[in-house]
């Protein structure tokens, strides 16, 4: 009680913490961290706060990330000031807010985002005042912008090597919940009450996911037994965050591994339910397509090349196609509307789970239409496809469904070939395929292939059967 006391005596900010715990302290000679490890930018800013009289960490990632070798993404502050305190000291410091408030110091292109201690919502205290969390009746937290000292607001954080605590003056960590046992260990364990806390916020079981994928960690068994049964509730999460933790959990460099820890927590329907009722269906096509697609992001990301989201999603969503134009088909609606509308449906029904932003729709309908129109080669068509701003993406969507065992005549390849193609030759390839039987058919069967640009990944020629 007098602890109690103590403790709220010496932050008034504190509300009321289920239980207090000295952190593990690590001095500089019992770790491997050291400030220069870190971005100047975000050492500068906990000196300053420091300096101003509040305690200032780096906190999350960049400590857990660093410590295991990782070039972190970024470099997150902790601190005793709040956001307008944070905004005082720093005159290119920016109070933003979702879900909860935070300030952003902007350097150049480089942002440290700082937060404000918080805490895990006591319960019990809920008339104290608006800036409250509050939870629906199956314990999920709503709004969390309650604040708190040091150790609540490490003992709020989703797993223990997230509340590493990084002291850059005395190079010292602080550990509040064992995270450095699990750093060793390489698992990802939830502090307190592993189903509490998915109820408090189900999306911690995608992060959980992301990172054992990252950082090649296991989930803890304790943390991962809820999962599956847990799952379906990511369905009541807003759309538009679910789109965010998506793009995370798909564009940061481990999307194939991911991807099948999804799967084996069943973690992926309830994100794309028409993708996995189609991984059911035809497990080897959609697996092999969706795989392939997250392979080569992958391998996009390692050199450093761009990539849409909207490639990714046309890619994930695919497989669930046909079966959609097949039943509109069987209705007595042709096969080209019925492919349309298909499409439509599908994009319409996905974006009630995560909000894809128009941006990124609107090109995942043009490479779907691009498939359409690449078989379709005779007169100018051909020229007037290489033209459309779109043809690379949807001639690489075509590679990715013949190397997921598509049949398409060696559509890919005559393509490959025409790209590689001068002028005459090219007329010669048209030419060709006007004296096939079928005016649109394949090219000849033992067709020249050319150096340079090559398909990427074996042919198969194992038939879709969707
Ligand atoms: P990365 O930036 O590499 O994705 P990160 O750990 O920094 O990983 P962020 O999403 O940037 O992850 O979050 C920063 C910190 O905030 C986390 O380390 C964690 O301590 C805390 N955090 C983020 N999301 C949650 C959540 N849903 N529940 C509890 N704590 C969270
Ligand atoms: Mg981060």
């Amino acid at each position: 009680m007098l602890k109690k006391l103590f403790k709220s005596f010496r932050s008034p900010l504190k509300r009321n913490a289920p239980h207090h715990s000295a952190p593990e302290v690590l001095g500089p000679r019992q770790h491997s961290l050291q400030r220069s490890q870190f971005s100047r930018n975000a050492v500068n800013v906990v000196e300053r706060l420091q300096h101003a009289g509040y305690q200032a960490y780096l906190v999350g990632g960049c400590v857990r990330d660093t410590l295991l070798g990782i070039h972190p993404k970024d470099f997150d502050v902790a601190t005793s000031a709040t956001p307008e305190q944070v905004r005082a000291e720093f005159r290119n410091a920016r109070v933003i807010g979702r879900r909860f408030k935070l300030a952003h110091v902007h350097f150049g292109r480089e942002i440290i985002e700082v937060a404000t201690f918080r805490s895990n919502h006591p319960q019990g205290d809920e008339e104290e005042d608006s800036h409250q969390s509050s939870r629906n009746e199956s314990g999920r937290i709503l709004r969390d912008n309650v604040y708190g000292n040091q150790e609540d607001d490490a003992q709020r954080r989703d797993f223990t090597i997230n509340a590493l605590y990084f002291d850059v003056t005395g190079e010292r960590i602080l550990d509040y919940a064992r995270g450095m046992h699990d750093v060793r260990n390489r698992l990802v364990r939830l502090i307190g009450d592993p189903e509490q806390r998915y109820l408090e916020d189900p999306v911690r079981m995608l992060r959980a996911v992301r990172f054992a994928a990252k950082l090649d960690f296991d989930i803890e068994k304790h943390s991962a037994a809820p999962i599956q049964r847990l799952a379906p509730m990511l369905r009541d999460i807003p759309s538009a965050r679910l789109f965010d933790e998506v793009l995370k959990l798909f564009l940061a460099g481990y999307a194939e591994h991911t991807f099948e820890l999804l799967v084996e927590y069943d973690l992926f329907a309830p994100l794309f339910p028409a993708s996995a009722a189609a991984l059911k269906r035809n497990p080897e096509y959609a697996g092999k397509l969706i795989r392939q697609a997250l392979a080569n992001t992958d391998d996009r990301i390692a050199q450093g090349k761009t990539v849409t989201p909207a490639f990714l999603f046309a890619a994930l969503l695919w497989p669930a196609l046909p079966a959609r134009a097949l039943q509109l088909q069987d209705r007595g609606m042709p096969p080209i509307p019925a492919m349309q509308e298909a499409a439509h449906d599908l994009i319409t029904e996905q974006c009630k789970r995560i909000a894809i932003p128009k941006r990124f729709t609107i090109p995942i309908r043009e490479i779907w239409d691009m498939q359409e129109r690449l078989p379709r080669r005779s007169g100018k068509r051909a020229d007037q496809l290489l033209e459309n701003p779109r043809f690379r993406a949807g001639y690489d969507f075509l590679l990715l469904r013949e190397d997921a065992g598509e049949k398409t005549d060696g559509l890919g390849d005559w393509w490959t070939d025409y790209q590689d193609s001068n002028d005459s030759e090219r007329r010669g390839m048209i030419r060709d395929l006007a004296n096939r039987p079928d005016d649109e058919g394949a090219p000849a069967a033992a067709k020249r292939r050319r150096g340079g640009r090559r398909r990427r990944g074996p042919r198969t020629d194992a038939p879709a059967s969707e």
